[in-house]
This record gives structure tokens, sequence and C-alpha cells, in this order.
């Protein structure tokens, strides 16, 4: 970049340093500030919006050493990492450069500061590779312990990777250099734009390594208690991460005790766009947790508690004893509204303990951070003197006695929260300690009693200890008095009126002051960490505790989420049923007028195949279809959460997967055909679905023209009906899809009524299906002028002359093997307009973004041939 032979040395050593660390950015510590340089400058300038200077030609930028955990907890954010580069020793006198050296690597998903992690998150590390056709994915938080692994076979990438990317969000992603250029990943990577990537050789991910390393740290011969076995793929990534961690990050890892492998089987599988569509946890609007499952549950009063509640959503469960186990907890609760609101008060008070002890396990934790800890201890302990009344059962808990008291009795009650300033232990916890506080402090008092003690001896009653800035400590000794100065003082300066010694005890004394001060500080820092250490027998117990305390908070969060939002506990079973009494929408509920959302039934059953498993909703837009399919997904899933549920009864047979397929639209900026991704997800829900999913579809075949779509939305419903049989929801604006007819299929509609030329939409779902799409009413409430309004009317009403015409020719469609063939054909009557009109007013009306070649060529073809009569 600058001239080399004008280059400093300093800029020398950056590049010396820089040369190892190409992919980070390096805080360069220069006096005060932290200096980037370069390509850096240039890059964090932009990113953080701070002033590019130049030095010698070379581009520079800095910010405070104070102030810099605002700017890397910044970058982090943006996906980057982080080098701290010190000064070492003391900067030459005037000539040579100050020593320099790496301390700290921060990385998106290692930091651990509680600066760079949000609350509420978790902070997840994340390693995939492929072993053995299978792909592995694991990940970990070092700021909590969690330690997950997953695989599925490699050859179903696109539809796990998303999902699991979804599911754990992580910050920072390590991946071998041979997926570097995999499609199906870089286009997922994409689409998670802030996730930090970082590639490594192949090599470096290998199944003997990483089973050594995960051996080496659980300090076991194999791997099976955790369920790995011999050649298990998740070993390979798993092993990767902590390998990763000791390298880069140099961080200690003494609180990861085990790996946990889970299987989609464990949970109630949901795909990416599924879980999107239904806005658990991020609307689709602007990927906040505003207008989502998550915020009508969002009770929860620590920061452990709201982990847990979104990974209750994120994997909610499919064995029922634990699903029971959970529906207890959140019954007592419950039913005591005395205790919940005492619980939920308290637990407020309760800090972060998992990350606190993440925190002291790794040597991190200041002295506040202690204090925290205890604090929070005492204020569980008391939680728990009330919930034992009401039957829970916790761990024993003498160890939180000792923790607390250890802390009590060594750190002071508001103790800063730097290591190295003092102002940490107690007086009494060490004697050196109060030795040298005392000296520091009773310095004066030390000071007259040894110039009592020298009067004394030499009976010069004058005589005086002082101090100046220039001498230090003296004995000033008056003139009249200086032949009574005894051997052991020394003389320093004689003056007019008299003269200065000092003795070697007075000497002694003050360089004990100023050692003290050193001392002090550096004591401290030494009592400190041995205490800090002494806590890491407790790290397990400790983690125990949080866990403790996330599992009652969640349980107390989700008992007043039910009384707030007036839920009821639903029946679970092991069957296919699915009935649902005065069922609503949380969300859509929690933002209408109390009273105004109006309760609707489901019920399904994939038992036998006389009872409807098959419900084909039709109705007008706007009159709530969309509301009715996704309140049933969400009532599934808030019930195998464990959580009550918005109805006011509700049986459920256990539900492996949910499905969820709701009108493409949102893909087009991402360069994806609507209708290929439409079609993409309808492919995954016909090949995964089971006779135990929930599948909600919405509008399916709506990205194509329309006989392609009632094509298309009819083969679907008949291959859900007749071959995979699992509940299904199915909202159509294909009225003609109603003529269908099985013994599994039910028609139901939503209500609308007409009073005086005006619709009312009432929200509810009866029997039957509805024949008017009401199309020009919401186009005339939508401000659609006038003259359109009329003219479409005038339209309408020539086209349903001709409605028994059935221009989709519906009845012409090979029947299904159990279609009743009620239809009739009827012949084409006459029209108001003619061929040359319908046809202009098609190519007018044409969605051309919409449109393939291929269908194009076909309805040019339809038309030169309605042109030419044939
Ligand atoms: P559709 O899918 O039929 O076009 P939506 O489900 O999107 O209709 O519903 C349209 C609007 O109607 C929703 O935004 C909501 O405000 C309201 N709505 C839907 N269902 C109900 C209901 N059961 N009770 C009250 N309002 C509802």
């Amino acid at each position: 970049m600058s001239d080399e032979k004008s280059d400093s040395p300093m800029i020398l050593q950056w590049r010396g340093i820089k040369e190892k660390y190409k992919n980070e950015v390096l805080f360069f510590r220069l006096g005060d500030f932290y200096e980037m340089f370069e390509s850096d400058a240039v890059e964090v300038s932009r990113l953080l919006n701070l002033t590019l200077t130049h030095r010698a030609g070379c581009p520079m930028c800095g910010v405070p050493y104070h102030a810099s955990k605002i700017y890397i907890a910044r970058l982090l954010r943006l996906g980057k990492k982080v080098v701290i580069c010190e000064q070492i020793g003391e900067v030459g006198q005037g000539k040579g450069l100050a020593e320099r050296k790496v301390v700290e690597i921060i990385t998106p998903g290692t930091a651990v500061e509680t600066e760079y992690l949000e609350g509420y998150k978790a902070n997840f590390l994340a390693a995939l590779c492929i072993y053995k056709g299978q792909a592995a994915f694991a990940y970990i938080d070092v700021s909590t312990s969690v330690f997950e692994a997953t695989s599925w076979p490699a050859s179903k990438m696109a539809e796990y990777f998303s999902k699991e990317l979804n599911r754990s969000g992580p910050r920072e992603l390590l991946l071998p250099n041979s997926l570097r250029n995999n499609d199906v990943i870089k286009e997922t990577l994409l689409q998670n734009g802030t996730i930090s990537v970082s590639y490594y050789p192949d090599w470096d991910f290998s199944y003997e390594t990483s089973f050594n390393k995960l051996t080496q740290k659980f300090n076991t011969k194999n791997l099976k208690a955790f369920g790995l076995e011999e050649n298990a793929c998740e070993v390979v990534p798993a092993g990767f991460l902590l390998d990763y961690l000791e390298k880069t990050a140099n961080v200690n890892l003494l609180h990861v005790k085990s790996i946990k492998i889970y299987s989609d089987s464990d949970f109630l599988i949901m795909d990416n766009s599924s879980r999107k569509n239904l806005e658990i946890t991020e609307n689709m609007r602007d990927g906040t947790s505003s207008f989502t499952l998550l915020e009508c549950v969002n009770f929860a009063q620590t920061a452990m508690g709201f982990r847990l509640l979104k990974s209750y959503l994120q994997f909610p469960l499919t064995q029922l004893e634990r699903i029971f186990e959970r529906q207890e907890k959140i019954t007592k609760f419950y039913d005591n509204r005395t205790l919940l609101a005492k619980i939920r008060g308290d637990l407020k008070s309760i800090l972060d303990i998992e990350r606190l002890t993440s925190r002291i396990a790794m040597d991190k934790a200041h002295p506040k951070d202690l204090q925290a800890l205890r604090q929070s201890l005492a204020s569980w302990d008391l939680i728990k003197t009330y919930l034992r009344d009401y039957d829970f059962s916790f761990i024993d808990d003498s160890a939180s006695k000792k923790i607390c008291s250890l802390i009590e009795s060594s750190i002071l009650d508001d103790p800063s929260t730097s290591l190295t300033d003092g102002g940490i232990i107690k007086s009494g916890w060490s004697e050196e300690l109060d030795h040298w506080h005392e000296i520091n402090i009773n310095f004066n008092d030390v000071l007259s009693k040894y110039e009592e003690e020298e009067r004394q001896s030499t009976g010069i009653s004058t005589l005086k200890i002082k101090y100046t800035n220039a001498f230090g400590y003296f004995i000033e000794v008056s003139k009249g008095k200086l032949s009574s100065v005894p051997q052991h003082f020394i003389m320093r300066r004689a003056l007019v009126n008299g003269d200065r010694y000092t003795t070697e005890k007075l000497q002694s004394l003050e360089k004990e002051l100023n050692d003290s001060s050193t001392k002090i500080l550096e004591l401290e820092r030494d009592l400190f960490v041995e205490v800090r250490t002494e806590l890491h027998e407790y790290i397990d117990y400790l983690l125990q505790i949080a866990q403790e305390v996330a599992d009652t908070d969640v349980s107390s969060a989700l008992a007043y989420a039910a009384i707030e939002n007036n839920w009821i506990r639903p029946e679970l079973e092991d069957s296919t049923v699915f009935e649902v009494t005065e069922g609503r929408h949380p969300v859509v509920e929690k933002y209408l007028n109390v009273g105004d959302f109006v309760p609707n039934d489901s019920s399904l059953s994939s038992e036998d195949d006389d009872s409807p498993s098959f419900d084909l909703i039709t109705g007008p837009n706007m009159a709530g279809k969309s509301t009715y399919l996704r309140q049933n997904a969400l009532i599934a899933l808030l019930a195998q959460t464990g959580s009550y549920v918005p109805a006011s009864k509700a049986r459920i047979g256990l539900v492996d997967r949910i499905f969820c397929r709701v009108g493409a639209s949102d893909n087009l900026a991402k360069g994806e055909s609507t209708f290929l991704v439409e079609m993409t997800e309808t492919a995954n829900i016909l090949n995964a679905a089971t006779r135990k999913s929930l599948v909600i579809m919405d509008e399916v075949g709506r990205g194509t023209s329309t006989e392609d779509g009632l094509a298309i939305a009819r083969a679907v419903s008949e291959y859900l009906l007749d071959s995979v049989k699992c509940r299904t929801l199915f909202a159509t604006h294909y009225h003609e899809l109603s003529r269908m007819n099985h013994p599994s299929l039910r028609m139901l509609c939503m209500d609308v009524r007409e009073e005086n030329g005006t619709v009312v939409f009432l929200r509810k779902v009866k029997d039957g299906v509805t024949e008017n799409s009401y199309g020009i009413h919401v186009a005339r409430l939508a401000g659609v002028p006038s003259v359109v309004i009329e003219r479409a009317s005038e339209i309408l009403s020539y086209i349903q002359s001709l409605a028994n015409e059935n221009p989709l020719q519906i009845d012409k469609m090979p029947p299904a093997e159990k279609e009743d063939e009620k239809e009739e054909k009827i012949p084409v009557s006459p029209g108001l307009f003619s061929d040359e009109e319908i046809i202009i007013s098609e190519i007018l009306s044409c969605d051309l973004d919409n449109m393939t070649p291929m269908l194009a060529l076909q309805t040019i073809s339809r038309w030169r041939k309605a042109l030419s009569g044939q």
C-alpha cells in the first residue's frame, strides 16, 4: 500500500502481526488507543462510521482504549473477528519500539464478555462437515455450556441445513474448504447474512483427532454415554469446535461436561419455511419477535428462562411423558395464583447464573460477578422454600450455602469490576492483606507512635517527623537539641533552625507505605483469583441450579401466559385426532379488542377412512381462512411444548411434523421464481408427511396459470387424502376443488353475510362451500374507483351467467379413484362479449411475471385456436 521505504518501524511491526491475521480486524494498541491500519482501517471506518486519517500515506483509524468494548461488540455483531494486540513492557525511552503481542482473539461465536452477548440470545459457534455420506452439524455456546450435535443424509442438505441453521441461529460457522462451493450451503448462508463464516482445510475435520479431543475433554474411553457410537459422524464437527476454541479463542472449557446428540425424531419437526410462515419466534415483516407466538408467551423473568422458553418453541416435544411433566409444573402455578405472583416477583432478582457460572469456569468472572452470583443464589434459595410447600423438588442445595458464605466472607458487598484496581476483598479474609491495609490506612498513626517512641528514647520533646515532596519523610531536630541526637539518627541535611535526619526504622516504614499500595492491589487480585478458582469445583452444581431456575421461570411464565390469554390445558394422546373447541389465533387475538376474535372449532382425525382428515376451506379473501389455518398449527405446536393453548377445549393426538405452506410471494427478491419455491415446498410436504403429520396448505397453485394451479391443487389434495392420509387443512380460492368427493374430505367455508349490497365477514367457519369470492367487494373496500367497480360487477354478472359452463373444464379432468362423477357438461351459451374482447382483456391482464415461456406459447396457441374458430 504505502511506500516500503517511508514505512515506520511501527507499521512494519503491525504488518508482521497482521500477516498472521488476514481475516481478522487487528486492534493495535498505541498509547490510549487501539489503532487500525491499511485495509482494516478502511473497512472498520466504514462499518463503524469512524474518521479515516492517513499517516505517511497509510490509512488509519482508531478507537479509545477505555471505550473499545462498544466498538468490538458492534464489529462482532457484524460478523467480524477481532484480534487484540497489546503493548508489552515499557515504551522505549525516545528510541526503540514497544514490544507488542496478540493477547486475545474475539470472534462472534466465542465471545464471553457480557458486553458482547445478548442476554436473551444463545451465542452459538457451529461447525458443519460431511463424513461418510452424512452431514454432521454441531454447535456450542461457551457462555452457557450448551453443546449439541445432529446429523442428516448429505443428500438432504437443502432441507436440513437451513432448518438447523435457523433453529440454532449461530453467530459463527466453521466449514471445511470442500464445502466452500456447495451451492445449497452458499444459498442458505446468503439468506442468513450476519453469520461469520470461515473455512479450514479438510484434514482439520478428522474423525480420529476429534474423537481424541472429545474423549480427553469428557475424560471417557469412548463416547457411547453421549449416544455416539463408533464412527458417529457428529464426533467430527464437535471435536473440531473444541479444538478451535482451545487454539483460536484460547478459552477454558471447564464447564462443558457433555454433548447432547439429537435427531429429528426427538422433536416435532418443522421445516424452515413452515417455521417462518407460522411466525413462531420472528415475524416475516422485519424479523423481530413482535406479532409472533413468542411474544404471546414471553413472560419469562430471567435471561435463562427466556432462552429456554425460546428453545421450547423451537423444539416442541414428541414424547407424551415429557409433555405431561411440563404440563404438570405449569398447572401447579396455574392453580396457585398467589404463589405464581410471588414467584414471578422474586425471580426478577435472579441474574444470569448460567452465564456467570461459565464466566467463572473460563476465569473471566470479575468481583461483581461473584456478588451477583451470591445474591442470585440467595434469592433462589428463598424461592425454593415457597416452592417446596407445593411439592416441587430440587437438587440438594447444601453447596449453595457454602458458595454464598465463601463469597460473602471474602468479597466486598459492592466490589469493583476490575481485578487490578483493588476494592475487592473484605477485611478479615486475609491477615496479610489486613496488615498491608493497616499500614496504608493507619500510616499517620504509625508515624505518630514512632515519633513518640523517639521522643521518649532521646528525651528530645520537640522532635518532629515531617514530610516534603522532595525529601519524603524525615525527623527534624531543632538547633538547641542537636547535642541529644543519638547514634542511629542519620544526617540528611543541616538547616538554619535545625537539622533533618532519618533512621533505618523511618526508611523501612516509608518503604512499607509505598510497597503497601502496590502490594494491596496485587494481593487483592491473587486472593480474588483464589476464591474464583475455588468455585471451579461447583461448576456442575451451579449449571444445574441455572437449569432449575430456567425451568421454574418457564413453567411460571407459561402459567402466566395461560391466565393472561385465557388458555386451557390440552389433552394429549398417542393418536391422530385433532379436536379443538373454540380455538383462537393467539397473535391475531392479542391485537384485537377483547372479545372481537371469533373462535372456531376444528375436528380432524386420520384414525379411519370415514372420518374427515382433510378440511377443504373456501371463502373470499379477508374472510379469515389463513388465520384459521395457522391458529390450528399454532395450537398443535403450543400443546407439544407443554403449554396451555388458546381454546376452550383441545384433544390432540401427537403430531410428528407440522407443514405450513402459505401463499408464495416473498422470495422474488432473491431471484427465485415464486412458483418454483411453492412447488419445492409442496414436494417436500408430499415426500415427508406421515400419517401423524399436520399439514396446513393455503392457496396452493396460485403462482401459475389458473388451469395449472387448479390441476396441481387437486392432485396434491388427492395425494394427501389417499396416500398420506394425514390431518390436513387446505384453503383454496379454487371453488372448483369443492367438487371433489372423498369419505375423508369435509367442505368448510368462511361465513359471509350480504346486507344491502355490502358484505360482512363473520370469520366463522361453517360446513359447506362459498361460491362467491367477493373480490369486487374487497376492491371497493380498498378504494378502487367506482367506475371500475361497476364495470367489474357488470363483467362478473356476465361470467356468472356462464357459471355452469365451467371455463376451467374441471369436468374434463380424469376422475380420481373415488371421484363422484356428479358434474354435467353444460353447453356454452353465446356470450355478451366477442372472442376478441375476451382475448384482449386476457392479454391485458396476463401475469407476465409468473408466466413461463412454455405457458406463454400455450396461451397464444389457445388464443389462435379461439380466433380461428377451431
Ligand atoms: P384470508 O386468509 O381469508 O384472506 P385472513 O385470515 O388473512 O383472511 O384474515 C383477514 C383478517 O381478518 C385478519 O387480519 C384478522 O384481522 C381478521 N380475522 C381473521 N380471523 C378472525 C377471527 N376469527 N376473528 C376476528 N378477526 C379475524
